[in-house]
């Protein structure tokens, strides 16, 4: 069984690191964030905004990726 939460879009207030690309998502920037539990574990996604529309158009989360080695879309 696996659970995915919501998408809350934030501003980030510190900085993070992206889920998609691996690249930094600097203090000020907007970043989506979810929660999803997988083989009984949670963690936690955060993603540069325009990561994540890449991510919800090419592949959904249910088929898969491997976190922080995509690539980071042009702004
Ligand atoms: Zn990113």
């Amino acid at each position: 069984m696996s659970y995915v939460s919501d998408p809350i879009r934030c501003v980030a207030r510190k900085e993070h690191r992206c889920t998609w690309c691996g690249e930094a998502i600097l203090s000020g920037e907007q970043y989506f964030t979810w929660r999803s539990v997988d083989d009984g574990r949670w963690c936690q996604s955060k993603m540069h905004s325009e990561c994540y529309s890449v991510m919800g158009e090419e592949l959904y989360p249910d088929e898969g990726y491997i976190p922080y080695s995509n690539d980071r879309p042009e702004g």
